[in-house]
């Protein structure tokens, strides 16, 4: 079993502290706070003291600092009897101000956080849920620890650990519409249509002359961002084959007239139409 390298420093409790070898698997973390303003050090000292007769796993500074006093391998005596330490690793955490609220400085909440989800990490523990496996002193005892400070971010504290742990997926890259080239078809023909300019398109594609291209070549239309094309009118067209020809699907001529603020079927050549992508 292994322990967290965010733990610079090791200064262990002594087994009068804690309850020896685990039996159970590690299946969730409790939070405490120190009920004071104290460096991880100094804190890991106080359940050095075999008159203690407690201890935690980690100990988290008011300066973000951690010391570990336990293997995590150790069931630890923390949170007011064995059987609510028996499958946990206990973290205390120091105050930034005594009294109040008891609020931690947001260099220890970081380290609580980051401490969390390496926990979670390499003891194969679920995604964390405030109260399920994200647990704090006094869901087992009369108690005041963890604070209300600490207790009003357990929610943040699973989500932040979670997110460390899970990173969002890669931004997929931004989806160009690919137009194929047919026969006498110019760049410039090919860019009024779709609502943007030749040199646009040659820039995109690479294409050192605009002049030069050919059938059956797959020119990237850039995404504008606007959600529309534009299609200028010719003789003959109607918004039903408009539609149809540009948009797959003649009855979708309803979206070409309501993007347009049309009241009336009616359109003319040379007039420039919005198309929806
Ligand atoms: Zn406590």
């Amino acid at each position: 079993m292994s322990n967290s390298t965010l733990a610079k420093k090791y200064i262990p409790s002594p087994e009068t502290n804690h309850w020896g070898k685990r039996k159970e698997r590690i299946a969730k973390i409790i939070v405490h706070h120190a009920a004071g303003v104290i460096s991880a050090e100094n804190l890991a000292k106080l359940f050095a003291d075999p008159q203690r007769g407690a201890s935690a796993t980690y100990c988290i500074g008011y300066d973000g600092a951690i010391v570990r006093c336990l293997d995590e391998g150790i069931t630890p005596g923390t949170s007011g009897g064995y059987e609510a330490d028996r499958d946990a690793i206990t973290i205390e955490v120091s105050n930034s101000a005594s009294g109040g609220q008891w609020p931690v400085s947001n260099a220890s909440l970081q380290s609580l956080i980051k401490l969390c989800a390496d926990i979670v990490k390499r003891n194969g523990l679920q995604n964390l849920v405030k109260g399920k496996n994200l647990c704090w002193h006094s869901m087992y005892q009369a108690t005041a620890c963890p604070g209300q400070y600490l207790l009003s971010k357990m929610d943040y504290i699973a989500a932040e650990a979670n997110k460390i742990n899970t990173p969002p997926p890669v931004k997929e890259e931004s989806t160009d519409v690919v137009h194929t080239v047919s026969a006498g078809e110019t760049l410039s023909g090919i860019a009024s249509k779709y609502g943007t300019d030749y040199t646009v398109l040659a820039e995109h594609n690479k294409i050192a002359d605009p002049n030069l291209i050919f059938r059956g070549q797959k020119i990237k239309i850039p995404a504008t961002g606007t959600g529309s094309t534009s299609y200028t009118v010719k003789s003959g067209d109607s918004l039903w084959t408009i539609a149809e020809k540009l948009l797959g699907n003649g009855s979708r001529y309803t979206e070409i007239k309501s993007l347009n603020g049309l009241t009336s079927d009616l359109i003319h050549p040379a007039q420039v139409l919005k198309i929806p992508r």
